[in-house]
């Protein structure tokens, strides 16, 4: 039914059986009662109206959708669309918390800092990225110039250009920042800032690796292509230097192909194609393999001894045994004729362990946070002499994190060298 209709029928006719009451008590007891009636029962209206007027300014005054009062006549109507509006409005608030929550809470977890700011620039709000990236508390900062906060010249110079729409590289508090400005609505602009720092890095690795893998190509290659040169101007060169440049020459082939392969087998290892698929590896038998090989390169002027003891694991075993061979073949490598490696396999509280201990040059301290870096040597020119292609513990690193173990080194100069290869429990 039309609302106005709704209103004024019940309305009237509560009017109409007013006056009929009032009608009777006249026609019964005279116009004196008659009026009387008519006056107490409008005096009676307007006193439960009244009433019905003083719930509801109490209920203004504290506004909640369970405690609204119950009416009668019109009142009914009227209370239950205030009950309605005030139910959807209570509905929509508490959506509106819960969505201001939910961005609030991404916010926070996002890693990109986010901040905004008025049309000149005052911080207006920031996120907890925002605050670790440019160095600002939202709650100090709130309401600042935020070129009064950053007082970087690159960042102040991006403002003053106000050329938007490419980001800005900065450094700052010793990060690689990536940082943008986005005006939105009329009168903000959002400040969005990333940190590049860890990307960065690893461009300059991927640099250094390529840098130095075309050094240590070119060395062999050079040697190579020096003695093609004499061969093809020197025709009638004595057989002796001919024969001592062809053996040179398989050296320096031999040694860019253990270079090759050992770069193969850190981009395999590094590469998500290539997961691990694990399966159970007789630890004794590689150890055995290793034991051969280490033997085998010694020629016979080490003392080379195995323990064996630990159980199996779960893994790869043709990436256990390159990494196990590594760290043997180094002790080997860097131990001087006559001294001792051993290799033991044990189970410890911890975790099965493999160790290789030797009593060779040791490494000073210094280095050895290092020593699983491409390319790094302590010595270069030593590692060159024993065939190292300074890839050997930057493997043996990958082999181990795809395994979840790791690797300890302790050494002292001059009296050897213990690498150890720590398996999660279990
Ligand atoms: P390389 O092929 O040069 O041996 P690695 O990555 O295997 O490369 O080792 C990196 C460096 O760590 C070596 O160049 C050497 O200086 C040092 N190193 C590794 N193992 C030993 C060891 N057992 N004793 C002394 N120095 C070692």
């Amino acid at each position: 039914m039309n609302p106005r209709l709704l209103f004024w029928v019940p309305a009237l006719l509560r009017l109409l059986m007013l006056l009929g009451l009032a009608g009777l008590a006249w026609s019964m007891a005279g116009v004196v009662a008659g009026l009387s009636v008519a006056v107490l029962l409008l005096l009676f209206q307007i006193l439960l109206q009244l009433s019905y007027l003083q719930q509801l300014s109490n209920w203004l005054d504290d506004f909640n959708s369970a405690k609204l009062p119950d009416g009668w006549g019109a009142w009914t109507d009227v209370f239950s669309r205030l009950y309605r509006l005030r139910r959807d409005d209570e509905r929509s608030q508490a959506e509106l918390t819960e969505w201001l929550a939910r961005f609030r809470q991404a916010m926070h977890l996002l890693p990109d800092g986010v901040a905004i700011m008025d049309d000149v620039l005052f911080l207006e709000w920031c996120n907890p990225a925002a605050e670790r990236h440019l160095g600002l508390t939202l709650a100090r900062d709130k309401g600042m110039r935020v070129t009064n906060l950053v007082r970087h010249p690159d960042f102040i110079d991006y403002i003053v250009l106000g050329r938007y729409e490419q980001p800005l590289t900065l450094s700052l508090r010793d990060r690689k920042l990536i940082v943008q400005i986005i005006p939105f609505e009329n009168r903000r602009q959002i400040l969005v800032t990333h940190d590049a720092t860890e990307s960065a890095r690893i461009e300059e690795m991927r640099r250094d690796f390529i840098a130095n893998a075309s050094h240590e190509l070119r060395t062999p290659l050079t040697v190579i292509v020096g003695f093609l040169e004499i061969a093809s101007t020197t025709p009638d060169l004595d057989v002796a230097s001919r024969q001592a440049h062809l053996k040179l020459m398989t050296e320096q082939g031999h040694r860019m192909q253990r270079l090759i392969e050992d770069m193969l087998t850190l981009s395999r290892l590094e590469s998500v194609d290539y997961p691990l698929r694990p399966e159970p590896v007789a630890v004794k038998a590689v150890i055995e393999d290793v034991l051969e090989e280490a033997r085998a390169l010694s020629g016979g002027q080490h003392a080379i001894s195995a323990s064996i003891e630990g159980p199996d694991v779960v893994g790869s075993a043709d990436e256990l045994r390159s990494a196990f061979a590594n760290l043997a073949s180094n002790a080997v490598r860097y131990t001087a004729p006559g001294g001792a490696v051993q290799l033991r396999w044990r189970d410890m509280p911890e975790g099965p362990q493999f160790s290789v201990t030797d009593t060779g040059i040791g490494i000073d301290q210094l280095h050895i946070a290092r020593l699983t870096e491409r390319f790094y040597r302590v010595d270069k020119s030593r590692s060159r002499e024993t065939q190292g292609t300074g890839l050997g513990l930057a493997i043996v690193k990958h082999v181990l994190l795809r395994h979840r173990a790791s690797l300890s080194i302790h050494s002292e100069p001059g009296k050897g060298s213990t690498f150890t290869v720590m398996f999660p429990k279990r």
